[in-house]
């Protein structure tokens, strides 16, 4: 369905990607207002530690703007130590992948520890059900699906 080379019928951008589904301007507006969406569900229905669902939005929100990955400099030390595994992962990974539901391993840890803590009847379950649900908001974010 998306093959390389062609052109966005959208906004003529030489190559309709993944990427550009996401950074494509005509769809811009739209794509905000679903990750907007995107982090109510994760903090009200999915239970998400909280530093992790900012670091995951605003990562998004970053590379959606920009084309590239936010960088973990711009905030408090406290919260950089916690999460830096997963940003560091996700980097190497590409947020362009994030995209794609390629979600670094590191967050889910960070998210099961969360669970843990938060006396989850059964944590591991829990975490492999978040980064399922995760995945698939993702893959509806690309109209993938
Ligand atoms: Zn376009």
């Amino acid at each position: 369905m998306i093959t390389r080379n062609d052109r966005c019928s959208a906004c003529d951008h030489s190559e309709e990607t993944v990427a550009h589904l996401f950074q494509c301007p005509t769809r811009r507006e739209l794509v905000r207002k679903e990750i907007d969406a995107l982090q109510k569900k994760l903090l009200n229905e999915l239970n998400t530690q909280r530093d992790l669902a900012h670091v995951l939005i605003r990562g998004m929100r970053h590379w959606i703007e920009f084309g590239t990955g936010y960088t973990l400099a711009h905030y408090p030390t406290a919260f950089r130590s916690l999460l830096q595994a997963g940003w560091k992962d996700q980097r190497e990974l590409g947020w362009s992948q994030f995209f794609r539901g390629f979600l670094a391993q590191s967050w889910r840890q960070i998210q099961l520890r969360h669970l843990r803590a938060d006396n989850c009847a059964d944590p591991e379950q829990a975490a492999f059900e978040w980064s399922v649900q995760l995945h698939k908001s993702l893959f509806r974010l690309g109209g993938s699906e």
